[in-house]
């Protein structure tokens, strides 16, 4: 009688334990798959003369990392830091691209000018492929 009874609450803790994991499990996957499938990732574009040179997926970074570009015989560097990137080194007159700073939500861009580099931020669905 007492194991029985025993054994019955085992297994339903055990039955609402699953349940609550497999909702936790099915609640994940439906939070990925939203924001997979919806193009909402953020991706930041790095365009010279008008082409798209580099593509970043930001949202799914999560390294950090310097790396020069050659734009138009001139070396353009930027800096990635986990979701937001920016110019940190260039050789133009007016250093308007540096001072822009980090960029990060779509919309906001970083121009270099005289190198006619662009540093921009979509959102995935949006981003330009070239
Ligand atoms: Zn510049």
């Amino acid at each position: 009688m007492m194991e029985n009874m025993g054994s019955r609450k085992f297994r339903r803790g055990d039955a609402v334990a699953i349940g609550i994991l497999l909702l936790i499990a099915l609640g994940a996957a439906f939070f990925f798959w939203l924001r997979a499938g919806r193009g909402d990732d953020r991706i930041a574009v790095i365009t010279i003369s008008g082409r798209v040179e580099r593509s970043i997926n930001l949202t799914q970074n999560t390294k950090t990392e310097t790396f020069s570009m050659d734009a138009k015989g001139h070396t353009v560097t930027f800096s990635l830091e986990g979701d937001r990137i920016r110019f940190i080194d260039a050789q133009c007159p007016d250093k308007i691209c540096e001072n822009t700073g980090w960029v990060a939500e779509p919309g906001e861009a970083a121009v270099c000018l005289p190198f006619e580099t662009s540093l921009k931020v979509y959102l995935q669905k949006e981003a330009p492929k070239n």
